[in-house]
């Protein structure tokens, strides 16, 4: 049965809340953890649609986001990134990355799966975050590679007004799954090998509209994983986890890392 608790952001979780977690905890082996933008909200990072202020209210993301933009106008579509970029890199990682770098060492196993494309996982210290949706701070050949292809490369210093070009003169692209693309495979093969072997489950700040990822809570839960949602709005999975606890991720994080002293 679900087990629902409701808090308003930033209210404490109760006794109760607090008891169930440590208890499933106790003798876990494996943990694995889904975050979507959400988790970046208390960041301050802008989603796709607040992302398009000022001189970019006049495009939609699914005009920018695409194959099919960036063969229409590669330069556009660059500088877009290289803003997006900009401002990701002058935001810090929140109460609720740090708490989940810090949970993987109070835990055997941990993996990390992210939707986001911030990076700012890594830079509250998680190691070996699983990037579904790429990184926008790689680059990789427009094409037929994918995000995560051995042929990625950094961005240029200053990013400039054009995308670059490769040593074999194809032009580099954002590594970043685009509308219409398939997500990286090797990365879409360990995120589900790991959801089937989860004893517990963390879904963190995604709406799970997007699938596959959005399966990935629920193809823990049939193989027996104890499955935990945080978010403070209702989404598509709520009625379907074990627990769920409503608050902004930076509030309740931080309450279960604390538990497990
Ligand atoms: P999403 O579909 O993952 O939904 C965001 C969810 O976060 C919502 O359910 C919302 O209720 C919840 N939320 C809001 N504030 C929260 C908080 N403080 N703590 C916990 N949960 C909170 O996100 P989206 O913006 O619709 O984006 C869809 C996709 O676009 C993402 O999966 C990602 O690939 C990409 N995207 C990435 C970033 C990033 O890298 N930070 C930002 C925007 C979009």
């Amino acid at each position: 049965m679900t087990q629902t608790f409701d808090h308003t952001p930033g209210a404490e979780l109760s006794a109760a809340d607090l008891a169930t977690w440590r208890e499933r905890l106790r003798a876990v082996r494996t943990v694995v953890v889904l975050t979507g933008a959400g988790i970046s909200a208390e960041s301050g990072v802008p989603t796709f649609r607040q992302a398009q202020t000022g001189l970019w209210a006049r495009y939609r993301a699914e005009n920018l986001a695409t194959p099919e933009a960036f063969e229409h106008d590669p330069d556009l579509v660059w500088r877009w990134y290289a803003g997006r970029r900009e401002k990701l890199l002058s935001v810090q990682p929140n109460a609720g990355h740090r708490a989940l770098a810090e949970l993987a060492e109070r835990v055997p196993e941990l993996v990390l799966v992210t939707q986001n494309v911030d990076g700012l996982h890594q830079r509250a210290g998680s190691r070996e975050v699983i990037e579904l949706h790429g990184s926008i701070h790689r680059l990789h050949p427009f094409g037929l590679a994918q995000p995560g292809a051995d042929d990625s490369a950094d961005w240029p210093q200053p990013p400039g007004e054009q995308p670059p070009r490769d040593a074999r003169g194809r032009l580099l692209r954002p590594s970043v799954v685009w509308f219409g693309e398939s997500l990286p495979e090797r990365a879409l093969a360990e995120a589900i090998q790991a959801a089937g072997r989860a004893d517990v489950f963390l879904a963190i700040g995604t709406s799970a509209l997007v699938h596959p990822a959005a399966s990935l809570p629920l193809l823990a839960r049939e193989q027996g994983a104890w499955t935990v949602e945080v978010n403070p709005q209702e989404t598509a999975l709520s009625a379907r986890m074990d627990q769920v606890l409503r608050g902004a991720a930076g509030q309740v994080l931080p309450q279960l890392l604390a538990a497990l002293a």
